[in-house]
Order: structure tokens, then C-alpha cells, then sequence
């Protein structure tokens, strides 16, 4: 019986993957909503997609990465997005026990990596991170903190939340000294939001590693992609990867150190 949660899991989280293209697709397009044309259509021959080619990857690979009736080629950004969503809802489900009457953590984790994976590709497109996609990062790692608080141990909820209002405190006037002294910009308010909230999820050791991650990411993008990431690098993205990376391998991770994880 244990696998049934696993499949549907990873089911779910194609039908998810196809509506978060939607939602990264028509991000910042004035003349698209989420909702608004409900039918997906072919940018090129606007023509409507029938469900039968809408299926996740599988139509994807069926037609060659191709519109079926003006032959135009289909960003691999949809399977993969699709894909990526699966894979992240199979991960949270190997990692993340299936409680009832609600699975807290396992709803929390795939509402987080959905919200991350958004974030991921709009704010490396357009440097932008909408209102409504932080709010549902902020839902996901609240789920983790209640599940942590409510199922391991009651102190968790006030540690978490120390933890969080440290790293926003830190952040901020660390902010606020780059721009006073070095005139720059150096972090969106978001960003800091973005952390804080990640920080309520993960507690006071593994936001560590998510910082460092998103760091040595960040770093490593910058050097490899200097040219196509422009000046300004958005750091979106690299929170993304830590938070989740620190999410999924966290205990690992701390466990590998020698710390004692205290989750
Ligand atoms: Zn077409």
C-alpha cells in the first residue's frame, strides 16, 4: 500500500506542473491571466490545444516538441517544468510521511517546491516575483512549522519563529548598510521575506545550509553565466535551490557534519 501515495503523488504533480507553465508563461503578460483565455493556444497559429495534446510530457514527446497544426517548436521548458514537478512531488512524498487526518508536511512541502519552481523561472525571466507567489511560499513553510510544532515538539514553534525574526532582523540592516554605504541595492525586500519564511520551515540549522546553498549557487551562476545573466542577477532563483535543497537533505546534511539535526 505504501506506494499509492508515491504514484498519485507523482501524478498530482504533472497536472501541477502543466498549470504552473500556465502561471509562469503568462506571468507579467498584460493581456493573459491564470484564468483568462482558459484554453491554452498555440502562440504561433493560435490555435487552441486539445486536450489530447495538452497531456504532461507525453504529448510533448508524442509530437516532437512541435505544434500539431503549424509545426512551431514548443519550449522544452514545458516538459521539463512538468518533470520537475513530478519529481519534486515524488521527493516530498519519499520524504515526508502521509498523516491523517490531513498530511500537514507533505501538503506544506508540495505547496513550497510549486511556489519555488514558479519563482524560480520568473524572477530569472523577469526579475520579478509576484505578491501571490510569495504568499504561497509563506503557506507552504507555514504548514512545515505547524506539522513540526503540532507533531515533534511544541518548543519547535517558538524556536522556528525566534529563528525567523533573527534572519529577517539580520538581513534587513545588513540591507540597510549596503545602501547607506555602498549606495546599492543589494537585496530585494522579497528576497528577505523569502528567507525569513523559509527560515520558519527549516529552523535555526538547516536556513543555514539553505543560505549557503543559495550562496555557492548564486556564485557559481555568476561566473558561468556572466554574459547571459546580464548585470543584475536575481537571487530569487538561488534562494529557491537552498530552501529547497535544505528542505529535502537537511537532516542528511547535518547528520554528514556531525551535528545533532534537531528534527
Ligand atoms: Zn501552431
Amino acid at each position: 500500500m505504501e506506494w499509492i501515495v508515491p504514484i498519485l503523488s507523482t501524478l498530482v504533480g504533472f497536472v501541477i506542473g502543466s498549470f504552473l507553465n500556465v502561471v509562469i508563461f503568462r506571468f507579467n503578460q498584460p493581456s493573459l491571466t491564470v484564468f483568462k483565455p482558459s484554453r491554452s493556444i498555440c502562440l504561433n497559429c493560435k490555435k487552441p490545444i486539445p486536450w489530447y495534446d495538452n497531456i504532461p510530457v507525453l504529448s510533448f514527446v508524442f509530437l516532437q516538441g512541435r505544434c500539431r497544426y503549424c509545426q512551431t517548436k514548443l519550449s522544452w521548458r514545458y516538459p521539463f517544468i512538468e518533470a520537475l514537478t513530478a519529481a519534486g512531488f515524488l521527493v516530498n512524498s519519499l520524504t515526508f510521511a502521509f498523516t491523517l487526518p490531513f498530511p500537514l508536511a507533505l501538503v506544506g512541502a508540495d505547496v513550497l517546491a510549486g511556489a519555488l519552481i514558479v519563482l524560480f523561472f520568473t524572477d530569472l525571466d523577469t526579475m520579478l516575483i509576484s505578491d501571490a507567489n510569495t504568499a504561497f511560499v509563506i503557506a507552504g513553510c507555514a504548514l512545515l512549522y505547524l506539522d513540526q510544532g503540532l507533531r515533534i515538539d511544541h518548543s519547535i514553534f517558538l524556536i522556528n519563529l525566534i529563528t525567523a525574526l533573527i534572519a529577517f532582523s539580520l538581513i534587513y540592516i545588513l540591507r540597510l548598510l549596503f545602501k547607506i554605504f555602498g549606495n546599492k541595492e543589494a537585496m530585494g525586500m522579497v528576497d528577505i521575506v523569502l528567507i525569513s519564511a523559509l527560515a520558519l520551515a527549516l529552523g535555526p540549522m538547516k536556513v543555514n545550509l539553505a543560505i549557503i546553498v543559495a550562496c555557492f549557487t548564486g556564485i557559481l551562476a555568476a561566473l558561468f553565466f556572466r554574459k547571459k545573466l546580464r548585470d543584475k542577477i536575481p537571487f530569487g532563483p538561488f534562494i529557491a535551490v537552498g530552501g529547497y535543497t535544505a528542505l529535502i537533505a537537511g537532516d542528511a546534511f547535518l547528520n554528514l557534519i556531525g551535528f545533532m539535526p534537531y528534527f
